[in-house]
Parts: C-alpha cells; structure tokens; sequence
C-alpha cells in the first residue's frame, strides 16, 4: 500500500516538475518584448479609458504613440491637457507641444420643461437616442434636449447631472472636455467650447421663427438682431443660416446681445 502511495507521489510531483520547466521554457523562448515606453506613457495618462484621444482607452493610445515613435499627436489626451503630453513628450524625447486652449462643455438648449413643452407622453426606454426614434421624441421642438440624461450617464467624469427641470448641467469644475457627452448626444446639443468664451447660444433649432415659437418660448427665431453692427460693431457674431454664429468667443460687445436677444436664447456661463 504505501509503495504504492509513495510511486503516486513520485509520479504526480515528476510531471509537476516537467510541466512547470516546460512552461518556464516557454514563457521565455516565446516571451513578447513589451516597449518600455507603453508603460511608462500609461503610467502618465488618467487612466479613465474615455475615448477621447480617439484610441480605444488609454492603453491603445499609449501603443500608438509609442510604436509610431511620437508620429501620432501627444496632446490628444483631453483630460490629461497640458501636464501629459509634456510628460509624454519627456518620455518619447520629443519637444513638447504648445498647450491647446482648455475648453468645457455646455448644454446648447434652453428649453426646460417650463419654456418648451412636450407633444405627448414618452414611457420607452431612459435613453435619449431611443425616444428621439419614437416620433422624433416627445418634445414639440424636434430639436430640443430631450431630458432623459443619455449625455450625463455617459460621462466618464461624473460632470454631469440632471436638473430637476428637465435639462442636464455641466458641473464645470469636473469637466475635462473630453468631449464623450458631445458623441453621446442624439440631437448635437452638446458641445465642447474655450473656457475662456462666457457667452454661447442655447438654441440648436434649424426652424423657422413662427414654428419657433410655437415650439419654444426661449429658442432663437433668427432674427439676426444680435449679428446687427448696432449691436455687436466688432462683427463678433455673424449669422450662419438660421442661427447667429459666435465669430469672436471674446468680444467685449457680446454682452450686449444677450440684453437684445428677444428669445432670451443666449446662455452666460458663470
Ligand atoms: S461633461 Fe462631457 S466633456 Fe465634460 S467630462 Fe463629462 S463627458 Fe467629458
Ligand atoms: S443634451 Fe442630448 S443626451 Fe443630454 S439629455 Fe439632452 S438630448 Fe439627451
């Protein structure tokens, strides 16, 4: 009995110690050489996988700057802003490059539940892609945000919330302009602006002014008033289309188009 426990033994710890100097051998002879440099980028940049650099997470961005030998852009990690691609330029040898202008992102509507009413009553799915599917969505502006938070659900950076009247809200000192709210958005309403510019227009709408305003108390009629040189002489917002376009994101006479707008459409950032 026991000579037969002790050959088990033997047998079973020999094949143990086949196997594991087989494997050894293997993980040597067949090893992948790992380009230090991949590391250490993914060691500078935020870790938060959002996409914003255009490679799939922070991992696949690393690779590509890496293998490309900095052929691909540094600075396009948005979170990370200037601080990373400084470090990444340090790792790959390169001059660093100039710091892009910070931006944010904001909510281009300002029909709440108060100014732009609803035409019935959505009960589908919480997502903002499906009810625009269902009748072009339940608001009776059919460009207006449609309240359901697809864009606050999807930011990586917790920098978004609902308001309790049916518009989200960026909590600015939390955005990293990583712009994944914007792709997220069904209906363009998102969108990413210089920190520097206070001032943006909260209207998205391509209708005319009479439809406008059956839809919207607040959304631009594309009066042009504000493009007007009486109002804006510095030419700072010219007209494109149906909307007024901020030329000049700076302008010292954009307040004044606030206070003329008749729709109120103007939103000034705090
Ligand atoms: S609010 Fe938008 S841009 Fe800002 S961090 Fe969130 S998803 Fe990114
Ligand atoms: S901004 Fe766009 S994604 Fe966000 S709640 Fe409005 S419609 Fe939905």
């Amino acid at each position: 009995m026991d000579t037969v426990i002790i050959s088990s033994i033997l047998s079973i710890g020999g094949m143990g110690l086949l196997f594991g100097a087989g494997l050894a051998f293997a993980s040597k002879k067949f090893a992948i050489e790992v380009d230090p440099k991949i590391e250490e980028i993914i060691d500078n940049l935020p870790g938060a996988n959002c996409g914003a650099c255009g490679y799939p997470g922070c991992s696949g961005y690393a690779e590509a700057i890496a293998k490309s030998g900095a052929e691909v852009a540094i600075d396009l990690c948005t979170p990370g802003g200037a601080a990373v691609s400084a470090k990444i330029a340090e790792i790959m040898g390169i001059s660093a490059v100039e710091a892009k202008e910070p931006q944010v992102a904001v909510v281009q509507c300002r029909g709440n539940h108060e100014k732009a009413p609803k035409r019935f009553h959505y009960h589908g799915i919480t997502d903002c892609a499906a009810a625009e599917l269902i009748m072009k969505g339940d608001k009776g502006c059919v460009y207006g945000c449609l309240g359901l938070g697809t864009c606050v659900e999807s930011c990586p950076f917790g920098a978004m919330i609902m308001g309790s009247d049916g518009l989200p809200i960026v909590l600015e000192d939390k955005c990293t302009a990583c712009g994944v709210c914007v792709a997220a958005c069904p209906r363009g309403i998102m969108a990413l602006i210089p920190r520097s510019q206070k001032i943006f227009l909260g209207c998205v709408s391509q209708d005319k002014a009479k439809k406008v305003k059956e839809v919207c108390s607040v959304g631009c009629i594309g009066c042009s008033l504000c493009s007007k040189p009486k109002v804006t002489p510095s030419g700072s917002i010219e007209m494109n289309g149906n909307l007024p376009k901020i030329v000049n994101p700076t302008a010292d006479d954009l307040p004044m188009a606030v206070e003329k707008c008749p729709t109120n459409s103007f939103v000034v950032r705090k």
